[in-house]
């Protein structure tokens, strides 16, 4: 659905791509998993598909229906599921559609192996609980998941696991340490990596890598930028200026009167809101740019609306343009910063982008 409301998200193809490439540069001997769950982190699922399908190594999803609509869609490289199967349903398409599947737990693997005929193609990640204690087996519940695979013919095996803090200053010692000793008689392929493993720790990259976050440009690491780490930023939020409001000292803006004005100062109402998918919990001071200047939010961001200070840019009147992230046409905002003023990271903001928010698709 076009609106004539000013607010729009661009999607800019080249940059989804850009990093893309930067991730199987960063890993030049894995293979690369385009990581497309959540509508590919709020950018489309489809529109990720058609940008990457002539270059992706894989595609990584989350439900087995969509996992099957890109089979029938015509992708042809491996399809992995990321938390396995939910149901026998799930397991006859897995073997049916050849997708390749997580397993994490014994109950799954009896699952998908009494729903499947004897003897069919299976391609399996089996999935290891190396300390993140989330999904994935342990070291008994491993042995004998590989002690049934073994007696079964046409499995293509792979040993996963999925670092709780790759991003972080523990790093991933710790469970690559366990992972090695699970693993230890283990000479098939491995997947290992998330973004920030891709990026700060080679010695995982292993065979599969599983890039999600740098494909859409944003950092992993709370102490490094996008820009710093060559990403480029393939989701911009942009909208306009609807109202202006002229203060003196003393006036308030928006609801619970939060921003007290202590000086004279100009305000620019922005058609967008928390219903937009714009954080409400973003207080004043947080960036965003106007006809390419930056300026601060003031006050709480309200369902539709919220305000910016123009004092210092007084040529934006109504219609100016603003970027509330990514690279629009008013300027650069780091999707990183507005998070982390918000208290939480760029995949939440990506993913919680409306569906009332039209959609651009830059294709240069
Ligand atoms: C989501 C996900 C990824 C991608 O993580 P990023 O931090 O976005 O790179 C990789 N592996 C698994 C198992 C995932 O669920």
């Amino acid at each position: 659905m076009t609106t004539s409301r000013p607010i729009r998200a661009r999607i800019f193809r080249a940059a989804l791509l850009h990093n893309y490439r930067l991730a199987r540069r960063l890993a030049p001997t894995a293979k690369a998993w385009a990581v497309i769950k959540a509508n590919a982190y709020g950018h489309g699922q489809w529109r990720a598909v058609e940008t990457l399908r002539e270059e992706a190594d894989g595609f990584a999803v989350l439900e087995c229906e969509n996992a099957v609509a890109l089979r029938e869609a015509g992708i042809i490289q491996p399809i992995l599921l990321l938390e396995g199967i939910f149901s026998a349903r799930d397991a006859r398409a897995v073997a049916e559609f050849g997708l390749t599947t997580v397993v994490h737990c014994l109950e799954q693997l009896a699952l998908l192996l009494d729903s499947v005929t004897p003897g069919a193609p299976l391609a399996i990640c089996l999935k290891l609980n190396t300390g993140m204690n989330r999904l994935g087996l342990g070291a008994a519940d491993l042995r004998q998941a590989r002690e049934i695979l073994a007696r079964i013919p046409n499995v293509e095996l792979t040993l996963m696991t999925h670092f709780a803090e790759a991003d972080g200053e523990r790093g991933v010692a710790e469970q690559l340490a366990r992972f090695s000793e699970m693993a230890s008689d283990w000479q098939g392929p491995v997947s290992l990596a998330n973004s920030a493993a891709i990026l700060r720790h080679p010695q995982t990259h292993g065979d599969w890598v599983r890039p999600g976050i740098m494909l859409y440009g944003s950092s992993p690491f709370a102490d490094q930028s996008a820009e710093e780490l060559g990403l480029q930023p393939v989701m911009a939020l942009e909208s306009e200026i609807i109202g202006i409001q002229q203060l003196v000292p003393g006036d308030r803006v928006g609801y619970g009167g939060t921003f007290v004005a202590e000086r004279p100062m100009r305000i620019g109402v922005v058609a967008c809101g928390y219903a937009d998918g714009y954080p409400r919990h973003a207080p004043s001071g947080t960036p965003i740019a106007v006809m390419g200047k930056m300026t601060q939010t003031v006050g709480r961001v309200s369902m539709d609306m919220l305000a910016c200070d123009l004092t210092d840019i007084p040529e934006a009147g109504l219609g100016a343009p603003v970027t509330l992230w990514g690279n629009g046409r008013a300027g650069c905002v780091p999707a990183d910063i507005v998070a982390a003023a918000a208290g939480t990271i760029a995949y939440e903001l990506f993913c919680a982008l409306a569906p009332r928010v039209p959609v651009a698709v830059d294709d240069e």
